[in-house]
């Protein structure tokens, strides 16, 4: 398994010097928090990322959990490292002080978050689960709710699940079945099959707060029928105290691919009783909260098992004596050259550095852009919301399959070595590969952003993003060193544009050509953002490297792996274009039928 060091050079480049975090909190009411205070949590996070998290990785592929007597039992590894994180407070950092958080800017929790991605992606889902937990029921339910139950889950002692998927309702989340009725008290009683549920039955805490997708009698059809609810594992009584198991039985665990060690329960809800969290009927926006902020944490697992695929293969690639690099021996004391001199394994290496750094730079602007649209004012709130609701299923999407994509290339600089289990790689292949699939697949992604993102927003959210870029673009586009990879992120975000326009032009036509782009969309968003991120980034290099300030070695690599990006994963977008424009004809070509042709 490689071992994990957190990426902190990196995050501090794009933490002082590209992003400026301590002035962007500044703007947004967070003046205290200075490079005093970020400094010190960021060694912190990578600690306990490096020494406690980390090693339990391995450990929780080969436990993995079992089921005894109706309840679920994880690693013992697990155990310490959840009352080390609950010690620490680490699921307090972003929390409301009212409910005993620490009430520090999300994007700070959301590094916390990319460092322990890397460290353990099952373990980490029930961090990341429950802090979503937490802000659907601080947005949404009302005060009893949040006083009974969020201290206790900001301070770790209870865990936070995700009701939604039934066997019949998975994309379509309309078509779900589970009832509550009303009882006398005020309360529910919910009965119903969820399956797929991250986390739902532990044996870390004494307690486990469900938010449940159910439908109200008499309630319409579709989405707009469904309500949430909180309901607890076992009943807390007003003193706080704990009483009797609450109607949720664990029906079973599945047998997975990857994340092992993450329990994916069956559950059955037997008139278990709940509240309702929000409006009736407006259960999927209240549960959105959830959602949407579910959504950024998925992409920060593709992000996360990435970055810890591309440290393996590096250390790999340079211990591993094979052959002789094309233009003679590099190394000619040695019985053969490390594959790090041959230019295919570079071309892995570097691609995997591209796209890990590229995303985190995204995924930390976007970070900050929900610092502002959750605690902002006035218009540059507006436009911070605009920014994560286009942002949010472009990193979604992006950071999942390139996560897949980076994982791969690490198996592959491994040649055998990483198929076979001994090294971990192919642990990072299977794990990455659910998130592509929950939280809404990467397709749903896809048609989220077309349909509701660009064509619902008539383009406005985009021309936001645009406007961020161009303004950077038109800054810098004659910058001496870096203006050449300023052009190449202007002229991407300028195609961007102008292949948006012609998909919402000629879905007005035809609602198909949009929708059949859909997916290639989302990749050429993604290119297009890393692009502007990499020209961002150089130009910050460039002008450090000019003021002598910073370390040299590690800014000129900034520097050559923008020039990497722009010449060698850029083009994609070219492919990406051609067949957005090829139109629908050629996927509806084929009746059903045909398909089932031997
Ligand atoms: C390990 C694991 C953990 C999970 N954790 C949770 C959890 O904690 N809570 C929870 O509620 N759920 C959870 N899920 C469920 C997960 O979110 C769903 O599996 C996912 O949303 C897809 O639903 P589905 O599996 O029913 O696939 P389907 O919706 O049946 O989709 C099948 C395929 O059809 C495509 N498709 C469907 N509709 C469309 C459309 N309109 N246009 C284009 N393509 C379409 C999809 O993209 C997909 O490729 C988990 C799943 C797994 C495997």
């Amino acid at each position: 398994m490689p071992q994990y060091k957190a990426p902190l050079r990196d995050i501090r480049f794009l933490v002082h010097n590209v992003l400026d975090f301590p002035a962007h909190y500044s703007a947004c009411g967070h003046a205290e928090v200075g490079a005093d205070l970020i400094d010190p949590v960021l060694e912190e996070a990578a600690r306990f990322c490096e020494n406690v998290l980390a090693p339990t990785y391995r450990d929780g592929d080969e436990t993995g959990t079992h089921m005894v007597n109706g309840r679920v039992v994880t690693p013992d590894s697990y155990k310490g490292a959840w009352q080390a994180l609950t010690e620490a407070q680490w699921g307090a950092i972003s929390c409301d002080p009212t409910f005993g958080g620490q009430g520090l800017p999300h994007s700070l929790g959301m590094i916390f978050h990319d460092m322990a991605e890397s460290a353990n992606q099952p373990w980490c889902a029930l961090f990341t689960l429950t802090q979503g937990a937490i802000r659907a029921i601080e947005a949404h339910a009302d005060d009893a709710l949040k006083e009974k139950y969020l201290p206790k889950m900001v301070s770790g002692e209870w865990t936070g699940t995700m009701m939604l998927t039934e066997s019949h309702a998975g994309s379509d989340l309309g078509l779900l079945r589970t009832r509550a009725e009303p009882a006398e008290d005020g309360s529910y009683r919910i009965t119903g099959e969820k399956i797929f549920i991250t986390w739902s039955d532990q044996d870390l805490t004494d307690n486990i707060i469900h938010l449940v997708l159910a439908k109200l009698p008499g309630a319409p059809a579709g989405p707009k029928g469904i309500s949430l609810f909180l309901v607890p594992q076992v009943m807390v009584d007003d003193n706080g105290d704990l009483g009797a198991r609450n109607s949720v039985q664990v029906a079973k665990i599945e047998e997975k691919m990857g994340l092992k060690s993450s329990p994916t329960g069956v559950i059955n809800l037997d008139g278990a009783v709940g509240w309702l969290v929000g409006k009736p009927h407006n259960g999927l926006a209240a549960m959105f909260t959830m959602m949407n902020s579910a959504r950024l944490d998925v992409a920060f697992e593709g992000l996360g098992l990435a970055e810890l695929s591309r440290q393996g293969a590096v250390e790999y690639a340079r211990e591993r004596l094979q052959m002789r690099a094309p233009s003679g021996a590099v190394y000619p004391d040695k019985s053969a050259d490390p594959i790090i001199v041959h230019p295919d394994v570079r071309r892995m290496l570097l691609t995997q550095k591209a796209l890990v750094e590229g995303c985190r730079m995204l995924g930390y602007f976007t970070a900050m852009q929900l610092d502002v649209a959750l605690h902002g004012e006035g218009e540059a709130q507006q436009k911070a919301d605009q920014l994560v609701a286009l942002l949010t299923p472009i990193c979604k999407g992006f950071f999942t399959e390139r996560g897949s994509e980076v994982a791969d290339l690490g198996v592959q600089c491994f040649g055998g070595h990483g198929y076979i289990r001994e090294h971990g790689m192919e642990q990072i292949v299977r794990d990455v590969r659910i998130t592509r699939i929950y939280e809404g697949t990467n397709g749903i992604q896809a048609i989220d952003l077309m349909r509701r993102k660009v064509i619902g927003s008539d383009r406005r959210l985009l021309d936001a993003l645009l406007a961020e870029i161009n303004s950077f673009c038109n800054a810098n586009r004659k910058h001496a060193v870096a203006g050449d990879l300023v052009a190449a992120a202007e002229n991407v975000a300028a195609e961007w544009l102008a292949l948006t326009d012609k998909l919402i032009e000629g879905g007005r036509l035809d609602p198909a050509l949009p929708m059949s782009a859909a997916f290639e969309y989302l990749e050429y968003s993604g290119y297009a953002c890393l692009a502007w991120c990499w020209a961002r980034m150089a130009v910050t290099a460039a002008d450090m490297l000019a003021g002598g300030q910073g370390d040299a070695v590690f800014l000129q690599a900034k520097l050559d792996t923008a020039r990497f990006y722009m010449a060698r994963v850029l083009p994609r977008t070219e492919s990406l274009k051609i067949s957005m424009l090829a139109g629908p004809e050629t996927l509806s070509a084929l009746t059903d039928e045909q398909f089932f042709m031997a």
